[in-house]
């Protein structure tokens, strides 16, 4: 049997704006709305950032805590996954919302050069967002940036800062970053396969990429990522009208061209060792 896809949709990202395209969900009420239609489009893990009321990324609890009881409601079963991702944010602050117990939260295992920064996640930092994740019951997305954060997870598991089954997504597409060479994905679900085996992965690629990432990881085997957080292109010549229309393509593309059902938010739960909705 093939195995059911997951679709995570990344609704707004820390840096996407309504001048880059108006569909981008800003507000708290905005993301919430965008969300149950991208839940309604096919999307079981919802991944967000949230931003403050000048409309840059913010660690603020409350509008957290907004979002995930209005998921909660409107979407039932799906699966809330908040960034810890540090653009724009005190790292003192990054975990500080992890005490609202989301399903799950995003959780890189090294630092990067991003364009024009650093994307630092000192040592420290990473044991402290991990002891938290265990402590609230979280299960955390392993951001692979570089392939060192494969073998800096394998590590943590070992020394068991981290559970075992984990969730990794590995990341392509935008400078400083792993370019989109097939061959990479290739040799990192092999490495991931024999280092974790059990544990789930997913793919996500940045700008045009998106889709070709979706492509291989519908084929590999792995789960998907979409949305407007990297992507706010629906193809080359116009912008996505929703996240809802970039949902509704990879759904489409995984049952038809893939042979993939997409997964309910049971099974969903279920691959992931996330336990059943309250
Ligand atoms: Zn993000």
């Amino acid at each position: 049997m093939t195995t059911p896809v997951i679709i995570a949709v990344a609704i707004t990202g820390s840096l996407p704006q309504k001048k880059d395209n108006p569909a981008v969900p800003i507000t708290v009420p905005e993301q919430i709305e965008s969300t149950q239609e991208a839940f309604e489009a096919g999307a079981t893990i919802v991944h967000v950032h949230v931003r403050d009321a000048q409309g840059k990324s913010s660690s603020e609890p409350e509008n957290f805590l907004a979002f995930k009881e209005g998921v909660n409601k409107r979407c039932p079963g799906m699966i809330v996954q908040f960034s810890t991702g540090g653009r724009g944010r005190e790292s003192s602050t990054r975990g500080g919302m992890l005490q609202l117990r989301p399903d799950m939260a995003s959780l890189a295992t090294g630092s990067v050069n991003f364009p024009g920064m650093i994307y630092e996640n000192h040592p420290q930092l990473v044991d402290e967002l991990a002891a938290s994740m265990l402590e609230y019951d979280i299960k955390p997305e392993i951001e692979c940036f570089d392939l060192s954060m494969l073998y800096n997870t394998y590590d943590m598991v070992q020394s068991g800062q981290l559970k075992d089954p984990v969730h990794v997504q590995f990341i392509f597409g935008m400078k400083g970053i792993l370019p989109p060479r097939k061959e990479i994905l290739e040799f990192e679900v092999e490495q991931f396969s024999k280092l974790l085996p059990g544990s789930t992965w997913t793919a996500a690629g940045i700008g045009r990429h998106q889709l070709t990432l979706n492509k291989w990881a519908l084929e590999l085997g792995g789960h998907v990522r979409t949305g407007l957080e990297d992507n706010v292109r629906f193809d080359k010549a116009r912008l996505a009208k929703s996240n809802a229309e970039l949902v509704a393509r990879v759904a489409q593309m995984a049952t038809e061209d893939y042979g993939r059902p997409v997964a309910t938010t049971a099974q969903a739960r279920e691959m992931l060792s996330i336990a059943p909705a309250a």
